[in-house]
């Protein structure tokens, strides 16, 4: 079975690249020429760890090739997986323009295409998109009938940016929605070398599966960091309470680290659509309504604790190490360091950013004035009032107390718990602050 992936992005490389190194002829298909450009030289489009030296490899072994030219795509491939993007509209609900898109051009190519094809929705869609809107634009563009000429499936993605290809090749879990039996039992051929456990649902109850999932990590996060807040006031270290909870079999140990809020492109755009589409159904889900209200103040925390210890912040100098909203990738949207930048901007500090990946994509979102960026995290350090630490990369995990003695005044707050040994600060007369830190001597 050969396969067209639409959409070129971290889903739709990753699943390609999966399905090429189980032996699948994948073709990825993107509108930006430059990423098929960079794809076809074996050169991939965005950071993330391993995946430029596989697909290196797979392009050589003519296991992957990229293409602009979708309808071809879709003409020589027995099944076509849509992994364009969906991004947040103004009213809190998706944009489902490149889905629509993708659906027309594929249905006009399937016109043009004698056989079967199975359409595959990866895209984060709301409940009742796929059959909804794909299945009527794939019907009146191809003039064909789903059941007989076409099958369709969703086919929610978990992965995690920062882990995409190992989360691509080795999933916990397969989730897949079906149309019909006929579409489904395609699906699961595709996915027969993937070991992990795989369910088999309806269209939309595999749409709500990915929404409920984000929308429980994402509340698992936030209730460590209000456990964090709590802590904190009674002098109390949230990581040993979070490792103590996550001893529980029922809780597990994985998404309970405070810190400063999570980012990405995920989290707030699939919370904010399920809640939107919930309203239009006349229910107001508050608990996630609380989450993403939390999320936006958590990052005022790190704020709160430098005035703690520097006062005014005005004319201050500080450090801002990590601007990726997580380690392992350089992707920066919804990175909680630019909600900290704007924050410390509007309060006349003067930044000093550093990241190993993410200074290019930061540059372009919160743009050069009054950010100076340096050129690694040492350079970042000299001579300032303190030190922010927002994403625990691992070249900042290896930075020693001798490295902090260059600033001005050695102030480190800790966004996200980098250091294994806290202790290590104060002895060495460092002040050391962290989210959910026993910060204060009670
Ligand atoms: P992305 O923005 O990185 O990539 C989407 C790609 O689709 C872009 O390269 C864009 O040029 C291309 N595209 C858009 N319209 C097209 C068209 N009509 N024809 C061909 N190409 C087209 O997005 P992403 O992060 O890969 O996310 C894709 C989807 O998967 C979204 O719905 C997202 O919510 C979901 N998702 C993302 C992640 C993640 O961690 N990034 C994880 C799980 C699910």
């Amino acid at each position: 079975m050969k396969i067209s992936i639409i959409g070129t992005g971290y889903v739709g490389l990753t699943t390609g690249i999966a399905f090429a190194k189980y032996g699948f002829n994948v073709v990825c298909v993107d509108k930006v020429k430059g990423k098929i450009k960079s794809l076809s030289n074996g050169v991939a489009p965005f950071y993330e760890p391993g995946l430029g030296k596989i697909l290196k490899k797979l392009v050589d072994e003519r296991l992957i090739e990229g293409s602009t030219n979708l309808e071809k795509a879709v003409k020589n491939s027995d099944v076509s997986f849509i992994c364009v993007g969906t991004p947040s509209l103004p009213n809190g609900l998706i944009s489902l323009e490149h889905v629509k898109d993708a659906a027309k051009d594929v249905g006009k190519a399937l016109e043009k295409k004698k056989g079967y094809h199975l359409v595959v929705v990866k895209s984060t869609v709301t409940p009742l998109t796929t059959e909804k809107i794909v299945l009527a634009l794939i019907e009146k563009y191809s003039k064909k009938k789903v059941g007989k000429d076409f099958g369709i499936c969703m086919n929610p993605e978990f992965l995690r940016e920062g882990n995409a290809l190992n989360d691509a090749l080795h999933p916990d879990r397969v989730v897949m929605g079906e149309y019909d039996k006929k579409s489904g039992d395609i699906l699961m051929k595709l996915y027969r070398n993937f070991k992990c456990k795989k369910m088999r649902t309806k269209l939309r109850t595999a749409e709500m599966i990915k929404y409920a999932s984000n929308s429980f990590l994402a509340t698992k996060i936030t209730f460590a960091n209000e456990m964090a807040n709590i802590c904190e006031k009674f002098g109390i270290d949230v990581y040993e309470v979070m490792k103590g909870v996550g001893l529980d079999k029922r809780i597990s140990p994985y998404f309970l680290n405070a810190g400063c809020g999570f980012g990405g492109s995920c989290f707030k755009k699939d919370i904010s659509a399920i809640i939107s589409a919930s309203r239009s159904k006349n229910y107001t889900p508050k608990l996630l309504e609380t989450v993403l209200d939390m999320n936006e103040t958590q990052p005022l925390q790190i704020i709160r604790m430098a005035e703690s210890v520097l006062g005014n912040l005005k004319n201050k100098k500080i450090t801002l190490l990590g601007l990726s909203f997580k380690p392992g990738t350089d992707d920066v949207r919804e990175t909680r360091a630019l909600s900290i930048a704007k924050t410390l901007l509007k309060k006349g500090t003067k930044i000093i950013a550093y990241d190993p990946k993410a200074m290019k994509n930061f540059k372009k979102l919160a743009g050069h004035r009054n950010i100076v960026y340096a050129k690694n995290a040492k350079a970042a350090l000299r001579k300032v009032d303190a030190c922010i630490i927002q994403t625990s990369w691992e070249e900042f995990k290896n930075l020693r107390p001798k490295d902090f003695k260059v600033m001005k005044t050695p102030v480190v707050i800790d966004g996200r718990r980098t250091f294994d040994n806290t202790e290590i600060f104060a002895k060495n007369g460092i002040v050391y602050l962290g989210i959910g830190w026993k910060n204060f001597a009670i």
